[in-house]
């Protein structure tokens, strides 16, 4: 334990892979922020927190980017800090700005990790993020990006890295279908995945009530350091888990109050959430979305 942590002193603060810039935040554990842009024509590919933790063994690399590109700055990056090697690639969930970097990794033949229903979820949505790609980032799919996990997690489960291990925790639906939380027992730091997001407004591809226990689920860790997946990195977890929260439960209450009063979709479009504008980026894209998401599955309440 002694020797890895006086390894790790040695590392450097910041590490430099064209366009990507990783800080290291604790000992042995670097990050990198993507920039707050829709997913959009051109975006680039690089707008979800980047992570890799450093090890005696060996490395975990968690979330891999947009692109194969992005992807490969990561493990260029990472070969930048240590000659390891890159022995867990861990998908927080099946988004298309957290996933589709995996191929960088593919000739390291590490274990892709992710939740138990990461590789339906991929499977569905494949031919969709293959076909959107190009658009995207601007270079044609070669079709093997997207590649599924080889070793699932359905509650919870460790993995070592040499000297400290990481635990990761599935969610039910909350974000996605396909949430896991990363915990790195040695420094207490937090990977929330999209079950947490910081500045930028939170988006729901998923159920906005499970997503508030989630919520609550992850407030109960007391860690140093939470990172997002989207935003920077916070010593404040609980403070960031109650700003997330405040926005959801006001976007379901003023849902559930249009719905009960008999206003349309389209007028709920314009009204719900609107007291947490201007405290998000990306607020009037992303909040019209989640309503247009939210509002017919409450209508069955
Ligand atoms: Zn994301």
């Amino acid at each position: 334990m002694r020797k890895l942590l006086l390894t790790l002193a040695l590392l450097p603060s910041l590490v430099f892979a064209q366009d990507l810039t990783f800080k290291q935040i604790s000992p042995g554990i670097y990050v990198h922020h993507g920039e707050h842009k829709d997913i959009d024509v051109g975006y680039g590919g690089d707008i979800c927190n980047l992570s890799f933790v450093i090890g005696k063994k060996g490395v975990a690399v968690i979330d891999t980017g947009g692109s194969p590109k992005v992807g490969a700055q990561l493990r260029e990056a990472v070969r930048k800090v240590t000659k390891l090697p890159i022995l867990y690639v861990i998908n927080t969930h099946v988004h298309p700005d957290h996933v589709l970097g995996n191929a960088a990794f593919e000739a390291d033949s590490p274990t892709f990790v992710g939740h138990s229903d990461l590789a339906s979820s991929m499977a569905q949505r494949k031919e969709n993020y293959l076909k959107n790609l190009a658009t995207w980032v601007g270079t044609p799919a070669l079709g093997n990006e997207v590649i599924p996990p080889s070793l699932t997690v359905a509650s919870s489960k460790t993995i070592d890295l040499g000297g400290r291990s990481l635990d990761l925790t599935a969610y039910p639906t909350a974000h996605s279908s396909t949430d896991m939380a990363v915990i790195d027992t040695k420094s207490k730091t937090l990977w929330t995945g999209d079950l947490l997001f910081i500045e930028r407004t939170p988006s729901i591809d998923g159920d906005v009530i499970g997503w508030i226990n989630a919520i609550n689920q992850l407030d109960k860790f007391k860690g140093t350091l939470t990172v997002p997946g989207h935003g920077s990195v916070t010593t404040d977890g609980h403070t960031a888990l109650g700003n997330e929260q405040r926005y959801l439960s006001t976007l379901l209450n003023d849902i559930r109050a249009a719905i009960k009063e008999g206003r349309s979709m389209e007028e709920t479009i314009k009204t719900a959430g609107q007291s947490e504008n201007g405290k998000w980026v990306l607020f009037d894209i992303v909040n019209r979305r989640n309503v247009a998401l939210i509002y017919p599955k409450l209508e069955w309440e």
